[in-house]
């Protein structure tokens, strides 16, 4: 098994941890399925890189800066990133790897670039915050833009997840025993006990009559044209 990591740079690691630890990630990372790193950002700045930080003095960690031009709003600077980027890649295990920046610019993520970027060893994510990075990073360090939607989020921590957990499923062993890939099968309504739920007197919500009948054919078509 070729193990898939994940290294992801942002300046909130935490939110990423946080969701990482309490999931089917967590599980995923014990049995060894795949790996996940988060790097924070700040570690990278001008005052932090390359020392070593003594408890209680904590030099102020800048990672932005105004943006050129002029504009509201604060920009992510190149050189953290580049540097960040440059520690990941040491680190990452041999093989394929891809660096993909978060933007609102991007291509439009989809079932099929999930399909694609599973395929490498090693993705490192980078997260944007404030009012975006500075345009160098796309142009020189990363290999593809990715963007989820067409809406504007404060960070690339929540594309980080999606993109991430979307990858997963397709990472053999990841979804262990509940290996029934919506992707491959089709999507369709599910539903479980009681057969008739009553929410007030007088109303009733039943359980459509076809999946009651074991009649497993049936059940299939139900299913498919429900797709
Ligand atoms: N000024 C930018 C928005 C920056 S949002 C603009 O108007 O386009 C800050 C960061 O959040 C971005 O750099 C990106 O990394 C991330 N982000 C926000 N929305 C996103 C989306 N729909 N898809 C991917 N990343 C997104």
């Amino acid at each position: 098994m070729n193990l898939k990591s994940f290294h992801i740079i942002t300046i909130f690691p935490n939110i990423l941890d946080s969701y990482i630890n309490e999931s089917l990630f967590c599980r995923a990372i014990k049995s060894k399925i795949i790996s996940i790193k988060t790097h924070d950002l700040r570690g990278f700045s001008d005052a932090r890189y390359g020392k070593k930080i003594k408890k209680g003095i904590q030099p102020f960690a800048r990672v932005d800066d105004r943006p050129f031009g002029g504009g509201p709003g604060m920009v992510l600077q190149v050189e953290p990133i580049y540097r960040a980027v440059e520690f990941v890649k040491k680190k990452a295990a041999k093989g394929k790897t891809r660096i993909i920046l978060f933007s609102t610019r991007g291509k439009r993520f989809d079932s099929k670039t999930a399909q694609r970027l599973a395929k490498y060893d090693n993705l490192i994510f980078i997260c944007g915050r404030y009012e975006g990075i500075d345009e160098r990073v796309a142009d020189y360090i990363a290999d593809e833009e990715i963007s989820i939607g067409d809406y504007v989020l404060s960070g690339g921590e929540i594309p980080a997840l999606t993109v991430m957990e979307s990858i997963s499923r397709y990472i053999p062993g990841f979804l262990g025993k509940e290996e029934s890939l919506e992707e491959i099968n089709g999507s369709f309504p599910t539903y479980t006990r009681p057969e008739v739920f009553s929410p007030k007197k007088g109303k009733k919500w039943s359980v459509p009559k076809v999946l009651l009948s074991g009649d497993h054919k049936k059940i299939q078509e139900w299913r498919n044209s429900n797709d």
